[in-house]
């Protein structure tokens, strides 16, 4: 694997561990529709509201990779970005610092971070479960699985069914860990999978594209078998 690829990983997993919770989705490689032009921006990290479609959390992580400390063209570059994706905030990257007029230039929107590539020696790829979607086995470089912090759901007998979301970082396909039962698998963007059915659980896991307030398409996975549908998380359509 290039370095690169590896670095925007190891980014991916350091947001994670930060932003992800019971309200907080993150999302590698992104790609969001610009609200400005029109055209769809990759996003090297998304971090938004796992269930709606509400942006006042909504931050973009873009890692730079370039051997220059980062200067104010960047960060006027990245500031475009942020407004185009309806961002409230932005998290700019880089292995090799920035200039101090570029610091002052992030003002309280941006953050600049400094990972040092080094940290690399640290990350563990062969840990990262492989995507297991059709469209990622046909790539030349299949993608990795980003998993979310476990979540809980509430069966109508009252128990506790637990289990882990995970986005592929090339083709973006929701994965689902289930706890239960162990299995792992993919789900595209419209589909559907059927897991445990034993004591009395039969977990659906359902996907559907929907259209949000502000026009943007999303794909939503549901949980259904239970009394009530359960939203489990959601993120932009491709
Ligand atoms: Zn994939
Ligand atoms: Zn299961």
């Amino acid at each position: 694997l290039e370095e690169w690829e590896r670095y925007e990983r190891l980014i991916a997993l350091l947001c994670s561990e930060e932003y992800s919770d019971t309200d907080t989705t993150v999302i590698p490689n992104a790609k969001i529709m610009g609200a400005v032009s029109g055209v769809l921006r990759q996003v090297d990290v998304l971090i938004d509201r796992r269930f709606d479609e509400r942006r006042d959390r909504r931050i973009v992580v873009d890692a730079k990779r370039h051997a220059r400390p980062l200067d104010v063209k960047d960060v006027e570059e990245f500031e475009g970005m942020l407004r185009d994706c309806a961002a409230s905030k932005g998290i700019l990257v880089c292995p090799n610092g920035f200039t101090p007029a570029a610091k002052r230039r992030a003002t309280d929107f941006i953050d600049i971070r400094i990972v040092a590539l080094d940290e690399l020696d640290s990350l563990d790829l062969a840990a990262w479960d492989d995507c297991s979607s059709d469209g990622c086995l046909k790539r030349k470089s299949r993608g990795l699985v980003l998993w979310d912090s476990p979540s809980s759901a509430l069966t109508p007998s009252g128990a506790t069914s637990v289990f882990c979301v995970g986005k592929c970082d090339r083709c973006s396909n929701f994965h689902l860990w289930c706890w239960d039962c162990g299995k792992k698998f993919a789900l595209g963007d419209e589909d559907e999978h059927q897991c445990c059915g034993e004591g009395g659980r039969d977990w659906f896991w359902l996907t559907a594209i929907e259209e949000e307030d502000d026009g943007a398409r999303a794909v939503y996975l549901l949980l259904t078998g239970l009394r009530d549908v359960l939203l489990i998380e959601r993120k932009p359509a491709r």
